[in-house]
């Protein structure tokens, strides 16, 4: 229904922080797994350190959305986080690095400005083909409905298999959790930029019937079919063409009325 919100990469962003690393704040970065990782973290860290004077560097890698490079001086010691696009950084831009780290150089800046604009937008690209990040907990099977299941038989009889999302539950009530009345429950979202489905909790319940979890299922996977005009400066998720298609679904009539004569109970979550 509503597509959710997302942090997006501001190419304009980094190479502006960049430019003033030292002052910022110490951010939550999420690690890169170890491995093959490590043995590359430990090489860059080695070719920084031969640029920068009496060669003491600890070089972190991350993939921070927001701050590319930050370096800090402790006690004698070089704390540089780096993102990954680093890793495979051509001997000018190392250099410009150790430069950047030990004497704040201007040149060495600009340089690695250019440097992070020109990857940024291959990382926005590759996460637009990829699959999305893997934090996201993937839960499709539910106590009463399997939305792999619902989702790849939606896909073949409504769309060729040719949506391309991943499907989960979204949170549910925690243990011992006190059920409330609500006003509203969204019950179903697509985000755009991670592919993902997620279907309202509410819905994983006996009396819910089957037909109708696959209509709201079928009303997310539109969404990837489905262009979103800015009409008045304002996104349009369901255009005539989007409730023309939605309105083929087989059980379309009974899924709409089956959901006025059950809304109280499907607030009740
Ligand atoms: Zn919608």
């Amino acid at each position: 229904m509503t597509r959710l919100s997302q942090v997006s990469l501001d190419p304009t962003l980094a190479p502006r922080r960049a430019a003033r690393l030292t002052a910022l704040p110490a951010r939550p970065v999420e690690m890169i797994a170890l491995g093959e990782d490590e043995l590359a973290r430990k090489q860059l860290e080695h070719r920084i350190a031969a640029h920068v004077p009496d060669g003491r560097l600890a070089l972190a890698v991350t993939d921070n959305q927001y701050t590319m490079i930050s370096v800090k001086r402790d006690k004698g010691c070089f704390r540089l986080r780096l993102h990954h696009m680093f890793l495979e950084a051509e001997p000018e831009v190392v250099r410009a690095i150790g430069r950047y780290v030990s004497h704040n150089d201007r040149e060495a800046s600009r340089l690695l400005g250019q440097f992070i604009d020109i990857h940024q937008r291959k990382i926005r690209r590759a996460r637009r083909l990829s699959r999305g990040p893997v934090t996201v907990t993937i839960e499709t099977r539910g106590e009463v409905h399997d939305l792999q299941e619902l989702y790849d038989g939606l896909n073949r009889r409504y769309f060729d298999g040719a949506i391309d999302a991943r499907i989960t539950w979204g949170q549910r009530l925690a243990p011992g959790g006190r059920r409330r009345h609500r006003n509203s429950i969204k019950m179903g979202s697509y985000a755009v930029e991670d592919r993902l489905i997620r279907i309202h909790p509410s819905l994983d319940r006996p009396f819910v019937p089957r037909l109708f979890v696959e209509w709201i299922v079928y009303h997310e996977m539109l969404h990837q079919k489905h262009d979103i005009p800015v009409v008045g400066g304002r996104r349009r998720f369901h255009t005539e063409e989007f409730l023309l298609e939605e309105a083929a679904f087989e059980h379309y009539h009974r899924a709409r009325q089956w959901e006025r004569d059950n809304l109280d109970r499907l607030l009740n979550y």
